[in-house]
């Protein structure tokens, strides 16, 4: 083009090499020096040239629109029946305006063939260990309240696949829907292939009345709680029974020949908890009861209470030993009226609302306890205690201690009581010793003692705490009995005896007193001193040597003096006293005797050595100086020694 023209709207020119000039868009050049048609053809566009790689690619921009008389708008021909799509851009998308697009194959027009199969297949993998690619069906999001682009999933489209117009699966926001296919006897239904066979799931309302492959399912929309479910087995439908279910034969069988296990709870209910394992095993499982378990095995057990651990409730070892509960807790076995522990077939502890009963000997806790006895214990132990009354400690009743000595009772109890309703025994050596009955308590035993460190004992009649009489109380020796006709026995001795003295020390005496008062002594036997052996008698002072100094004499007898002279007669009998030392006797005539003279004394010669009687009745006094009486005599000429002697004590023992 030369100065001074206008260039032309378009150019066709040709070179021999690429286009490199500026030429109106529109321009075509074509390149004669190509060796390729991919680089002969160029088309100038958007001041650019671009080569029209016919042959491989095309390339094209814009709107293609063909003839509304010809289907076939563009025409891909690929190499080996591909047709590539450059990947600069991922998206193939309908414009705007479009209504209803689609991606079909053109229906077949000619031909009795079948339709082509259309597929729709992601990029496979080429990498070692890798996924094929996924694809993607999408519905269009929904359009909520938010202004511009709404991404309200809730609102989107549905997703429909179809056979022949009619939706075999749908998914729509609110879910996936199966159906819409019908099958056999046209009701809608999912197949499940399986290389038995397909299984059919379907639905309708009432009962199933297809006959498809076993293990098929049939969901009844118009079926009752027990009519609802059906599974095809064995070639006829069984209807799941959700209230009960009555099965037979093995839990491992059929569904169909399920007859025999019935399980009945509360309202029809029984209730297995998900965490709970009821089992029964094939092998090694009893063959007899309700509920059938393994060997050496806890059959049952429950959580405890805090939800931490098991507590077993039922086991068996590998020794036959049947355990009933745990080591955690108590175990209750409860009854309304009894309960029995038994070995051997026969009851052994019986339990009822009143008693336990044992029906063997109680052993107690220890390792070598009694064999003999109802109630066995071991050796230096306490059998039996209680509680005091002020449960503030503990009372022994039975034990036996390391000297083999049985105790019965102990400190801490405020009193023993051994009783007996009819005679009491004390045993020693296989005898009896003695004897309580509610007459008699009788010993047995020739010697009876008090032991050695009591301070005082004494065998006393209680005193009366009533105006009641006092009743006699007697010690008495054996009295005889001769039962042989003519014979005669001899009674025996009462012996109150002292006690016997160490070296030369005072015999111990016996004494008589009255008003259980130690003063008041009316028969002494006592012993003063070596060799000084008395009876004294109504001296209530216990005699001691003041009254009875050195050379009062052995085995001899001592009046005390009375503390009131009789001034009245006896009856039946005389009174003897001692007064102011003198013996006297008062006779029933009222005569009172001095026989042992200490006074009067003769007012002649003051001796005593005389006769002395008395009378108040007679108001007679006699005294006789038997002193003077010889004297006098003698002096009146008498021969007194015809009758009397007298001489000088000292003169004669010199
Ligand atoms: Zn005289």
């Amino acid at each position: 083009m030369s100065a001074g023209q206008s260039p032309p709207t378009w150019v066709v020119r040709t070179n021999a090499a690429a286009p490199a000039d500026v030429a109106p868009n529109g321009s075509i050049r074509t390149d004669s020096t190509a060796v390729t048609i991919a680089t002969a053809l160029y088309v100038r566009v958007a001041g650019a040239w671009v080569a029209l790689s016919a042959a491989i690619i095309a390339a094209l921009a814009g709107d293609v629109t063909g003839p509304s008389n010809n289907n076939t708008l563009v025409q891909m021909t690929g190499a080996a029946g591909v047709v590539n799509i450059l990947a600069t851009a991922a998206t193939l998308r309908w414009a705007e305006g479009t209504v209803a697009p689609s991606l079909i194959q053109r229906d077949m027009t000619a031909g009795v063939a079948s339709g082509e199969t259309l597929t729709i297949q992601s990029q496979a993998s080429f990498t070692v260990v890798s996924n094929g690619g996924n694809i993607v069906i999408s519905a269009g999001l929904g359009k909520g309240t938010a202004v511009g682009l709404d991404t309200d999933q809730s609102r989107s489209g549905s997703i429909s696949i179809e056979n022949g117009g009619v939706a075999g699966i749908t998914i729509t926001p609110t879910g996936t829907q199966f159906g819409g296919v019908t099958g056999p006897g046209g009701v809608p239904q999912v197949y499940l292939m399986g290389t038995g066979g397909g299984l059919l799931i379907s639905a309708d309302a009432g009962a199933p009345a297809t006959t498809p492959a076993n293990g098929s399912l049939f969901l009844s929309t118009s079926g009752t709680a027990n009519t609802t479910l059906y599974i095809r087995a064995a070639g006829a439908w069984s209807a799941l029974v959700s209230t009960s279910a009555t099965m037979g034969g093995d839990v491992t069988g059929t569904i169909a020949s399920n007859t025999a296990v019935t399980l009945t709870g509360s309202g029809n209910l029984v209730t297995v908890p998900a965490t709970t394992n009821i089992r029964f095993a094939a092998a090694l499982v009893a063959a007899i009861g309700r509920l059938r378990f393994l060997n050496n095995e806890t059959a049952a057990a429950a959580r405890n209470a805090a939800d931490s651990g098991d507590l077993a409730l039922l086991a068996t070892d590998g020794s036959n030993v049947l355990t009933v509960g745990n080591t955690t807790g108590i175990t209750r076995i409860q009854s309304a009226t009894g309960a029995a522990l038994a070995t051997a077939g026969t009851d052994r502890v019986t339990l009822s609302t009143a008693a336990i009963t044992l029906a063997l000997p109680l052993v107690l806790q220890g390792v070598t306890p009694s064999a003999t006895g109802d109630i066995r214990a071991v050796n230096n132990t306490t059998i039996l205690a209680a509680r005091n009354a002020a449960n503030s400690a503990d009372c022994q009743i039975v034990a036996i201690d390391g000297s083999n000595t049985i105790q019965i009772g102990n400190t801490g109890q405020s009193a023993l009581r051994m009783a007996s309703s009819g005679t009491w025994l004390a045993s020693v050596a296989g005898s009896d010793y003695l004897s309580l009955s509610a007459t008699t308590f009788l010993l047995l035993v020739a010697n009876q003692q008090i032991y050695e460190a009591v301070s005082s004992p004494i065998i006393v009649h209680n005193a009366r705490t009533t105006d009641t009489v006092t009743t006699t109380f007697t010690i008495r020796a054996q009295s005889a009995s001769a039962t042989a006709t003519g014979a005669n026995e001899n009674a025996a001795f009462l012996h109150m005896q002292g006690g016997a003295r160490d070296g030369v020390g005072n015999y111990g005496g016996v004494r008589l007193q009255l008003n259980a008062d130690t003063a008041q002594n009316m028969v002494e036997v006592t012993h003063l001193a070596n060799a000084r052996r008395i009876v004294s008698l109504v001296r209530p002072v216990a005699l001691s040597t003041t009254e009875m100094p050195v050379n009062t004499g052995d085995l001899v007898i001592f009046v005390g003096n009375a503390a009131t002279v009789p001034t009245a007669s006896p009856v039946s009998g005389g009174i003897m006293y001692s007064e102011a030392g003198a013996g006297k006797w008062y006779g029933t005539s009222g005569t009172v005797t001095t026989f042992g003279p200490a006074e009067p004394h003769c007012p002649a010669c003051g001796r005593d050595y005389v006769f002395e009687a008395q009378n108040q009745r007679r108001d007679e006094h006699l005294a006789i100086c038997w002193a003077c009486f010889t004297d006098e005599a003698e002096a009146k000429g008498l021969d007194v020694s015809r009758f009397a002697f007298h001489r000088k004590l000292r003169a004669a023992a010199a």
